[in-house]
């Protein structure tokens, strides 16, 4: 089955899991903005939220660049390489929860 606009859009734009719906509010002009949160706990974005508008019909507003609207992620920038850094760092807190940042970080040879 094809996913409809309104299913991308729910979907978190880092770790692209469907979103938990947090908010739904009614326009005056008949449409709807729904507030998504990511709930991904190993999103570097957990707990973000975006905002998307949806027509009358049902249909998804066309976006509107803004402040929150980010560049498409660059897999070898050196933020994206944080994040993958920072993700290791957290499964690895889970796995050994009574070692400090800096001794995992050194089993991590950073
Ligand atoms: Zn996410």
């Amino acid at each position: 089955m094809a996913e409809t606009t309104f299913e991308e859009a729910q979907r978190c734009t880092f770790c692209q899991m469907p979103c938990k719906t947090v908010n739904v509010q009614r326009m005056p002009q008949g449409g709807k903005l729904h507030t998504f949160q990511c709930e991904n706990e190993r999103c570097v974005d957990k707990g973000g939220r975006r905002i998307v508008q949806t027509n009358p019909d049902g249909s998804v507003a066309h976006r509107q660049p803004g402040p929150k609207t980010f560049e498409p992620l660059n897999h070898f920038a050196d933020v994206a390489q944080r994040a993958r850094d920072e993700l290791r760092l957290i499964e690895l807190e889970s796995l050994h929860p009574t070692l400090t940042r800096a001794e995992l970080m050194r089993m991590l040879g950073g």
